[in-house]
This record gives C-alpha cells, sequence and structure tokens, in this order.
C-alpha cells in the first residue's frame, strides 16, 4: 500500500472511533510521525491537505522544515537535549516531551530570546515504565506548579507513551488515567496552564485512545511503514 492509502485507511479509523465516542473529527488532529522517512514520503501525503508531522530529533526537524513549506506544523515528540533546545524552540508547533523542569527553564530561555511563547506538553511515565522518560504521576503536579511561573512557555497539556502491547485494550487505562491527571491539573487553575492538550496514542492504539480523549495522536508505522533503523 501506497502512503496515501495508508494514511486514508488510518484516517477512517480515526473518523470511526471519533464517531464510537461521540466526538467531533476536528477535535483529533491526527500527526503523521516521519523520523526517519524520506522528505519524498512526507510530500506524497501533502496534496491530501496532511499538515501535521511528528519527529523526535532536532536535526531531522529542522532540516525537513527547511526544505518543505512553511505552512506545515512541526511536533517535536522525542526526547529533547537542552543544548539543542534553541534550534527548534521556533519550529516546533507543540514540543510534546518536556519532563524536567531543567528543560523547561531552557526552553523559557530559548523563547525569550526569539520572542515567541512555546507551547510544550508535559510527558508523563503513566505505566512507570524504568527504560522510559516521562515524569511519574506523582511528581506531575509540583513540575507544572513550577514550569508555571517561567516566562514565555505555556503548558498546553499532557503527553504520554503507553506500553506496547499486542492488545490495546491494556492501555485503555493508561489513556482513562492520563485524562483524569489533566482534568484534576485544569481545576488548579495555574497560570499559563490550559489542558486543552493529550496526546496519546500511536499506530497500535490510537483508536482506543481517541475513544479515551486523545486530542492528538501519533501514528508512524500505520501510516509510514516499518521503520529501518540500520540504514
Ligand atoms: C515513533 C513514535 C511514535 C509513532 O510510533 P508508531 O508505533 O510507529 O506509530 C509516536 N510517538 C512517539 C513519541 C514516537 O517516538
Amino acid at each position: 500500500m501506497s502512503v496515501c492509502e495508508n494514511y486514508k485507511e488510518v484516517e477512517k479509523r480515526v473518523e470511526e472511533a471519533c464517531k464510537r465516542a461521540g466526538r467531533k473529527r476536528e477535535e483529533v488532529t491526527l500527526i503523521a510521525v516521519s523520523k526517519t522517512k524520506p522528505v519524498s514520503m512526507i510530500e506524497e501525503l501533502l496534496p491530501l491537505n496532511v499538515r501535521d508531522f511528528g519527529e523526535n530529533k532536532v536535526q531531522e526537524l529542522t532540516a525537513k522544515a527547511e526544505i518543505l513549506p512553511s505552512a506545515l506544523h512541526w511536533h517535536m515528540i522525542g526526547h529533547l537535549q537542552r543544548n539543542k533546545v534553541k534550534y527548534i524552540v521556533d519550529k516546533a508547533c507543540i514540543i510534546h516531551s518536556v519532563d524536567s523542569l531543567r528543560l523547561a527553564e531552557e526552553i523559557s530561555k530559548a523563547a525569550q530570546k526569539k520572542q515567541v511563547t512555546a507551547k510544550i506538553l508535559i510527558e508523563v511515565n503513566v505505566a512507570e515504565e524504568e527504560s522510559k522518560f516521562g515524569v511519574r504521576t506523582s511528581e506531575l503536579l509540583p513540575l507544572i506548579e513550577a514550569i508555571s511561573l517561567l516566562p514565555n512557555i505555556a503548558i498546553k497539556g499532557l503527553m504520554t507513551i503507553a506500553p506496547y502491547v499486542e492488545n490495546p485494550e491494556e492501555n485503555r487505562w493508561i489513556f482513562q488515567k492520563l485524562k483524569n491527571l489533566s482534568i484534576d491539573i485544569k481545576g488548579k487553575n495555574f497560570d499559563n496552564v490550559t489542558m486543552d492538550v493529550l496526546s496519546m496514542g500511536m499506530t497500535g492504539d490510537y483508536e482506543v485512545a481517541i475513544e479515551e480523549g486523545a486530542t492528538h495522536v501519533r501514528v508512524g508505522t500505520g501510516i509510514f511503514g516499518e521503520r529501518n533503523y540500520t540504514i
């Protein structure tokens, strides 16, 4: 199947999941995760009006953003090193992967320099997997409170990477938990914190994530095919 055919299939499933959940299609942004994939594959999707792409490496994001039309939205979804923040703070539409105060301070500093307000999500390690980035749920509230005081940063919501599972139903509780955390935080009415964005769900489980309230799903393999990291 071509990239366009894959995309249309994923789009259909997104629509169906929205319908099942009684949600409007416009409530969910389908991010095409193009990491490791060539610019030519991204270009194939542009006639379908696909505008949201996800990358997990700073250099790859900035290189692709430079070549491709400026109307595209680049989502930084990968772990971010502090020394690379300055290269993407005004290129990424949302940084999905903030999990420490030190990183947020660096983003704030770079955003002030470029005179922009950086939109960020806090990455939560809901399943508390040892190998994953993200804050534990117990550390979430104090972190948000601290970041909310920094200039030129807007916390737009939460992000999680659920474990790889055979049956997506196994991850439903994780998506419910992230949604509930966002409701708790919204209730605190911190300055510069809205909880409009819930970035959750990947190729294996995006339909369940939408049923549980995802506003952004990040689909790579389902659109672009398997990634080959050996070349
Ligand atoms: C690679 C990646 C995805 C996409 O994963 P697929 O399983 O290929 O859909 C989503 N989110 C993050 C953070 C990723 O790094």
